[in-house]
């Protein structure tokens, strides 16, 4: 019924996944839409007590809710994000990468967007070793999955007034990524949004020397998982990068960065990136002015503080927090 509350999983996991999410719902449930919450266990710890990293109830609980805020997992990581990953049925992982102003950053002006293919490529799995010492890997690449791909990228350019880039190495694998290309390049005629390709070598250096040139990079799964780290070290601190792994039915949203067991339990990890995920969560659902404030009290909270240590600053996670609800 369209009144129903939307219903948001909410699964932190270990480290500072603990730490991050709880402040990140906080910041979900001041921005007031009516939620139905229900937090639910993966990770290392719940595999310690019952021996399973993503018990049933999690996965179906992800497979049943409209969105997914998802946390970190330890060394179990595997074991739970790609089956949450397909329990949600994403097909495309997008990994906004921004700098932000009173955040150091080596490269300012960055201000892009990964849009990477999250079912096939070389990581579809079909691995073998054929003979002692020699082995293959065979490389899945469709007109489904990459039309589908593109149209989610040309889209989210569309609503953006952004320009879309295509990455690839059609020149050598000709027949897969050269499907990809071609398969982007005719989902391209239905939209009136300017476009270019790049093959993926060179576009790793043009992002580093010009990030400001591009808006919405389009990549099959490979190309997106190098690239889409190689432009996270242009903006420095791994705190503030969130991400969602999108399908039509639902979607997960989770920071970019892991469980940091460096830190964890201390009280003191940033939640920016989990908070920016949320900005994530509640635009996938429509509710477009409520991502937009969570997205501003963030920037305000980075540019004048409190800030976290791994910003340079001595705040705690509470600290960041009550900063940024103060700001809502
Ligand atoms: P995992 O295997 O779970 O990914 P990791 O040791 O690779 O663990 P990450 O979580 O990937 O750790 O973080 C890498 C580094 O960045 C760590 O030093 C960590 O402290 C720091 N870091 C990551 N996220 C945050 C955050 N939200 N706040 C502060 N520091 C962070
Ligand atoms: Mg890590």
């Amino acid at each position: 019924m369209a009144d129903d509350p939307e219903r948001i999983a909410v699964i932190p996991g270990d480290g500072i996944g603990r730490e991050v999410v709880p402040a990140a719902r906080e910041v979900l449930e001041a921005v007031g839409p009516d939620f139905e919450f229900t937090e639910a266990d993966a990770g290392d710890a719940v595999k310690e007590e019952t021996g399973e990293a993503l018990p049933e109830e999690t996965r179906e609980l992800a497979a049943n809710a409209d969105a997914t805020l998802f946390g970190a997992a330890g060394d179990t990581a595997a074991d739970v994000i790609l089956p949450l990953r397909s329990a949600v049925e994403s097909f495309a992982n997008v990994r906004p990468v921004r700098a932000y102003p009173g955040v150091d950053a080596p490269n300012p002006e960055t201000d892009l967007v990964f849009v990477r293919e999250n079912t096939e490529g070389v990581y579809a799995g079909h691995e073998s070793e054929i003979a002692p010492g020699v082995t293959t890997l065979t490389r899945v690449v469709t007109e489904a999955a990459s039309e589908e791909i593109a149209r989610y990228g040309f889209e989210y350019a569309a609503e953006r007034d952004a320009r879309v880039t295509i990455a690839h190495k059609a020149n050598v694998m000709r027949t897969t990524d050269g499907l990809f290309l071609e398969t982007a390049r005719s989902v391209a005629e239905e939209f009136d949004v300017a476009y270019d390709d790049a093959l993926m070598d060179a576009l790793a250096m043009h992002l580093v020397q010009r990030p400001e040139d591009y808006d919405v990079v389009v990549c099959p799964n490979l190309a997106g998982d190098v690239l889409s780290d190689l432009a996270a070290g242009l903006v420095g601190g791994l705190g503030l990068l969130p991400s969602a792994n999108v399908g039509d039915e639902r979607a997960l949203f989770e920071p970019v960065h892991g469980t940091a067991p460096d830190i964890a339990g201390e009280g003191v990890a940033n939640p920016s990136a989990a908070m920016l995920s949320t900005a994530m969560l509640l635009e996938y659902l429509g509710y477009d002015d409520a991502g937009q404030r969570v997205r501003s009290a963030v920037t305000e909270t980075l540019a004048s503080g409190p800030r976290t240590p791994d910003l340079g600053g001595d705040a705690t996670t509470r600290d960041s927090t009550d900063a940024v609800l103060s700001r809502l």
